[in-house]
């Protein structure tokens, strides 16, 4: 048994689309995947057909962004209803956040000799309404102004390089909410990619508990047996249920891990996906 929770298709900044990242997931052993695009739920129809194809199940997911204390934190939603109209009205707020972010960005990037490049990302985005970090990463790289993506994010888009810029997502009590109301089961995804103090790091998670959040990942992408354990502490003494993902983007990605595959998590954890169906 191979259980992924969190993924990316083309829907938003991963590279296979919602038909091919089942297939691969089942290709690699998983028989319970969650597609979890970012702010995005257009390839769930698409996944299921596929998931019903290759006999593997299929849970619907997304990745939403929010801003916390001036930071930015990720909430997967699970098993959510993709026709929730409290959450799609979210979901479209923060993507037309995306097109307003690409100008601020692009007008940064101007200003270090760097141009065209609103145009130039609208062109390499698959969804002109869903506009990534990534995306802009691309034109960098197609446009020869770095040589790989890592360096784009390094020199210019990572949190307070030169050319990032603040941005307001969805704050994090009304995502819960938007989760909630969708069905859902709310997730902070990676909490081991914040670099929080041991202090906001509680703070965190009793605000998202106190909110109605109910689980954590344990385990993401390519992260280490230390970090589940000390992950899987800490959702015990938070009473939170544990969540994996590869957070699977593309082959040889910054962070991510292989599509379907994640370890076992360790044995104190109540797992997420008890409390799920499809
Ligand atoms: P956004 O939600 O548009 O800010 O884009 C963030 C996405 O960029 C993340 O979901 C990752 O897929 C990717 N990303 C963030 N930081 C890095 C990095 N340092 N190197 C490569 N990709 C990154
Ligand atoms: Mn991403
Ligand atoms: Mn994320
Ligand atoms: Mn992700």
């Amino acid at each position: 048994m191979s259980i992924d929770l969190h993924c990316h298709s083309t829907i938003s900044d991963g590279e296979l689309t919602p038909e091919e990242v089942v297939q691969r997931a089942h290709a690699n052993g998983c028989t319970m995947l969650a597609l979890t695009d970012h702010d995005h739920t257009g390839g769930l129809a698409a996944a299921r057909k596929q998931a019903e194809l290759c006999g593997i199940q299929l849970i619907n997911g997304v990745e939403i962004s929010v801003s916390w204390r001036g930071r930015t934190i990720h909430i997967v939603g699970l098993n959510i209803a993709p026709e929730d109209e409290l959450l799609q009205t979210l979901l479209l707020r923060l993507r037309s956040g995306r097109l307003q972010r690409l100008q601020a960005i692009a007008s940064k990037l101007e200003k270090k000799g760097i141009r065209g490049a609103y145009e130039g990302t609208l062109a390499q985005a698959t969804n002109i309404d869903m506009v990534t970090r990534t995306h802009i990463a691309d034109f960098l790289v197609n446009s020869g102004h770095v040589n790989k993506k890592a360096d784009a994010f390094r020199k210019y888009l990572a949190d307070g390089k030169s050319c990032s810029v603040r941005h307001q997502w969805a704050e994090l009590t009304e995502v819960v909410a938007a989760i909630r109301h969708a069905g859902g089961i709310a997730v902070i995804a990676h909490p081991m990619r914040y670099e929080l103090s041991a202090t906001a790091r509680r703070n965190l998670f009793s605000e998202f508990k106190a909110c109605g959040g109910v689980a954590i990942e344990v385990h993401s992408g390519r992260s280490g047996l230390n970090d589940r354990l000390n992950y899987a502490l800490m959702a015990q003494q938070f009473g939170f249920l544990a969540s994996c993902g590869s957070d699977f983007h593309r082959d040889g990605d910054f962070g991510g891990g292989l599509l379907g595959c994640c370890p076992e998590l360790p044995p104190i954890c109540v797992p997420v996906w008890h409390h799920l169906t499809d």
